[in-house]
């Protein structure tokens, strides 16, 4: 089938090809810890009191994770276990909101900010309602945007699978970021 483009004043673009020469970038991220016993659980950089933790070599917060995945996959660059390997001492046990500020930095280096965000966390327990909004506030001043434009939202997965036996927290986000003006 051939494009009917009628009389449209089409043009392609022939400049400003830099970074695929695309105004808005969408990126999508994913993560996984297990929970275990004697850690605290951090989720968007708020502790939630709960019996058990994230097993990570950082502070293993797997919502600011998946958004960091999110945000270096918008930009093709890889993931955070290229940028932060988890056999270099200095990331033990660091905020995962400071790493976040590392990969705002590239955002922004590559001429990028935050649109929006949009993410789910996957937890059988504890119920993390009364933490979202602290979570929102603290991504939405990372990221550099309204709180407005950073979701969160958590879910169970009715007790099926590892997230079901609590074996484990996973995490999914989407961003898309916007070109900086010139
Ligand atoms: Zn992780």
């Amino acid at each position: 089938m051939t494009a009917d483009r009628g009389s449209s004043n089409f043009e392609p673009r022939t400049s400003n090809f830099e970074n695929g020469g695309l105004n808005i970038k969408v990126g999508i991220g994913y993560d996984v810890h297990a929970l275990v016993e004697k850690r605290s659980l951090i989720l968007g950089g708020v502790e939630i009191p709960h019996e058990r933790g994230l097993l990570g070599h950082s502070d293993a917060d797997v919502l600011t994770h998946a958004i960091m995945d999110a945000l270096l996959g918008a930009l093709s660059l890889g993931d955070i276990g290229g940028h932060f390997p988890d056999h270099d001492s200095r990331y033990r046990g660091i905020s995962s909101l400071t790493l976040l500020g590392h990969v705002m930095g590239l955002v922004k280096s590559q001429g990028y900010r935050v649109g929006n965000l949009d993410s789910i966390i996957m937890a059988e327990r504890p119920k993390l309602a009364p933490y979202i909004s602290k979570m929102r506030f603290n991504l939405s001043q990372v990221l550099n945007v309204e709180e407005a434009c950073v979701s969160v939202k958590a879910t169970t997965t009715e007790r099926l699978g590892f997230v079901g036996r609590e074996e484990g927290i996973g995490a999914q986000a989407i961003v898309s970021l916007k070109r900086l003006e010139d």
